[in-house]
C-alpha cells in the first residue's frame, strides 16, 4: 500500500514501529544523500559520472588500481565531512530503545557507526570505504598510508606483507560477497517482525533479496524511497518521499 501523503505515511509507520518487537532496517545510498554523499542512480549520482571498476579489472591492471584510488582520494573531503543525518539518527534512537538489534546496510560510508551503532551491530554487505585491505592476506591499512605511498611512488601500493594489491575495504562488482555478513543479514531478515528498506533502488543483488526474504518469513515490509522499486508491490507500506522528512519525527532527543 502506498501512503497517500507524507503525514499519513509517518503515522502508519509510527503504528507499525510501536507494534513491532524486532525491527531490522536495511539501508542504501539514499539515507546518506542528506549528508552530502551522492547516491549511485539519482541524476548526478556517482554512476552517471564514473563507470564502476569491476573487481577483475582492479586485480588485473595497475592502471585500473591507480584510477580507482584517484577517485577515492577525490571523494575523501566528501566522506570526511559527512555527519549522520536524520535517517541515521532515527535508526540509532530505535536501536537505543531496544527495538533494532542491528542494521543491514549496503552503504560503505561508516555513518551508522558514527550515529551510535557499535560496529558489531552494523552488517556491512558491501564493506567500508574508510579504510583499506590487502585483497590477498586481508591486512588492514589506513587511507593515509595508501595516500602517502601513492604520492611517493605515483602508483597504487601493494601489500607490504604479501605484495598483493591494496583496495578500499569495499565489495566491488564481481567480488565475492562477505560470508559472515551474508549469514548475519539472512538471520536478521528471517527473525524480525518489521523490516524497513530505506533509500535503496533495490536493484543490486544479492543485497536486494533481503526485503523479500523478510516478507516471505512473515515480517511486515516497509519501503521508504522517493522513487518506485520493484518490490513496492509486496510491501505493506510504501512511503515514496524524502527519507529525512519521513524519519525525522523518530529521531527523539
Ligand atoms: P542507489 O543509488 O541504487 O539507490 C538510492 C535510492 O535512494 C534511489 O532510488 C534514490 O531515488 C533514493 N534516494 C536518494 N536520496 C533520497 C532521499 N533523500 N529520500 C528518499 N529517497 C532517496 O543505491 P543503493 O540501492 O544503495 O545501491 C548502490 C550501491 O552503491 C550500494 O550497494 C552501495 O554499496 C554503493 N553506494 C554507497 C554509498 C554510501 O555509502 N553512501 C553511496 C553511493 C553508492
Amino acid at each position: 500500500m502506498i501512503a497517500s501523503d507524507l503525514r499519513s505515511g509517518i503515522e502508519r509507520l509510527g503504528d507499525m514501529i510501536a507494534a513491532a518487537k524486532t525491527i531490522v532496517p536495511f539501508t542504501g545510498a539514499g539515507i546518506s544523500t542528506e549528508c552530502g554523499i551522492p547516491d549511485f542512480r539519482s541524476p548526478g549520482g556517482l554512476w552517471s559520472r564514473n563507470r564502476p571498476i569491476p573487481f577483475d579489472e582492479f586485480i588485473a591492471s595497475q592502471e585500473a588500481r591507480d584510477e580507482s584510488w584517484r577517485r577515492r582520494f577525490a571523494m575523501e573531503p566528501t566522506f570526511a565531512a559527512a555527519k549522520p543525518g536524520r535517517g541515521h539518527r532515527a535508526l540509532a534512537a530505535l536501536h537505543r530503545a531496544g527495538k533494532v538489534p542491528a542494521v543491514i546496510t549496503q552503504n560503505i560510508d561508516n555513518l551508522h557507526q558514527a550515529s551510535g551503532f557499535a560496529s558489531d551491530h552494523v552488517v556491512e554487505l558491501h564493506g567500508n570505504t574508510t579504510y583499506a585491505r590487502c585483497v590477498g592476506c586481508g591486512q588492514s591499512y589506513a587511507l593515509d598510508w595508501v595516500k602517502q605511498r601513492f604520492d611517493a611512488e605515483g602508483a597504487a601500493p601493494d601489500c607490504t606483507v604479501c605484495a598483493e594489491p591494496v583496495k578500499t575495504a569495499t565489495i566491488s562488482f564481481g567480488q565475492a560477497m562477505p560470508e559472515d555478513e551474508m549469514r548475519r543479514a539472512t538471520e536478521l531478515s528471517q527473525h524480525c517482525d518489521l523490516f524497513i528498506a530505506i533509500g535503496s533502488s533495490l536493484v543490486v543483488w544479492p543485497a536486494a533479496g533481503f526485503p523479500m526474504m523478510a516478507k516471505n518469513c512473515g515480517a511486515r515490509l516497509v519501503i521508504i524511497n522517493r522513487e518506485p522499486t520493484d518490490q513496492d508491490d509486496i510491501a505493506d507500506l510504501v512511503i515514496r518521499d524524502d527519507i529525512c522528512e519521513t524519519l525525522g519525527p523518530f529521531v527523539g532527543n
